[in-house]
C-alpha cells in the first residue's frame, strides 16, 4: 500500500533527522534509520512506502540562488568565527530540492545572533539543519540565521546522535544522555516540516 503514511503524505519533502514512524508501521528502507523504535531519515529528499518499507529519495534539481530567498542547510564545519553550511533546498513557490552541485554557504559569526557570542559552538554545530536567509551571493553565499523564524529546525546529540528535545528558549535536551545543549533556534524547532508549496509548525493545519 501507497499514499497515506498516516500523518506523513507520499512524496512529502523530508529534512534530516524529521520522524516518519515507528517500526510498528514501517520497516527503515533507503536513507532511513531507526533509534528506539522511531524512524528518521537521513537525508532531504521526498518520501515514499513500498511494501511497508519507509525510504526517501533526494531530489536531484539543481536551481539558483538568490538574494532574500529562504534556505534550508545542514552545518558541515563550525570554525572560529564562521560556519559553513551546504544547502539543502530553498523556500519558495514549489520547494527546489538541491543534490548536485552542492552549494557550500557560509554564516558569519555576526549573523548568528543579536547578542554578543563568545563561543560560537554554543549557537551552532556540525550536522545541525538551520533554516536560513540569503543576504549575499557576491562573493560566495552568505546566511544569516538572526530572524525569531531562522536559526537551527533540527539538532542532534553530540554524544549520541538522537534528536534533541526543546525544553526552552535555546536549551535542548538529550533523555538519553541526559545532557543538556544550546543553540540559536528558530522558533520553529522541531516543527517544521514542507509539504508541496507550503511551510510551517502544524502539519494538521494544511
Ligand atoms: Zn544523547
Amino acid at each position: 500500500m501507497s499514499g497515506d503514511l498516516g500523518m506523513i503524505k507520499h512524496e512529502e519533502l523530508i529534512i534530516p533527522g524529521q520522524e516518519l514512524g515507528t517500526l510498528e508501521e514501517y520497516l527503515p528502507g533507503e536513507n532511513v534509520y531507526e533509534r528506539d523504535g522511531k524512524l528518521y531519515s537521513k537525508v532531504f529528499g521526498k518520501v515514499s512506502v513500498k511494501n511497508l518499507r519507509i525510504s526517501v529519495h533526494p531530489l536531484k534539481e539543481i536551481p539558483r540562488i538568490k538574494e532574500g530567498e529562504v534556505v534550508i542547510a545542514t552545518v558541515t564545519e563550525v570554525k572560529e568565527n564562521v560556519a559553513i553550511v551546504e544547502i539543502l533546498a530553498i523556500e519558495g513557490e514549489a520547494y527546489r530540492g538541491i543534490a548536485s552541485p552542492i552549494y557550500t554557504a557560509a554564516i558569519p559569526i555576526s549573523q548568528i545572533a543579536n547578542e554578543f557570542i563568545k563561543d560560537i559552538r554554543l549557537k551552532l554545530r556540525a550536522s545541525d539543519i538551520v533554516r536560513a536567509r540569503v543576504i549575499s551571493t557576491q562573493k560566495g553565499i552568505f546566511l544569516t540565521i538572526k530572524p525569531p523564524d531562522m536559526g537551527v529546525i533540527n539538532a542532534f546529540c553530540s554524544i549520541c546522535r538522537r534528536p534533541l528535545r526543546r525544553v526552552s528558549g535555546n536549551t535542548l535536551r538529550c533523555d538519553h544522555c541526559n545532557t543538556n545543549e544550546t543553540r540559536k533556534l528558530s522558533n520553529l524547532y522541531g516543527k517544521y516540516f514542507m509539504r508541496g508549496d507550503k511551510y510551517g509548525s502544524d502539519p494538521r493545519k494544511i
